[in-house]
């Protein structure tokens, strides 16, 4: 762990959806998806 004088963003990670494959960024994963409505269980982490 370095310090950092920078304020940083918290870290984003990329959220896709396993239903309709829609892929999002951010910290968590988004409450339900934005194209075909599932909740945010159906997401899953990738790089
Ligand atoms: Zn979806």
């Amino acid at each position: 762990m370095k310090p950092s004088n920078h304020k940083e963003t918290k870290m984003s990670k990329k959220w896709q959806c396993t239903v309709c494959g829609l892929t999002e960024q951010g910290v968590v994963p988004p409450k339900t998806c934005s194209k075909c409505g599932v909740k945010s269980d159906r997401f899953i982490k990738i790089k």
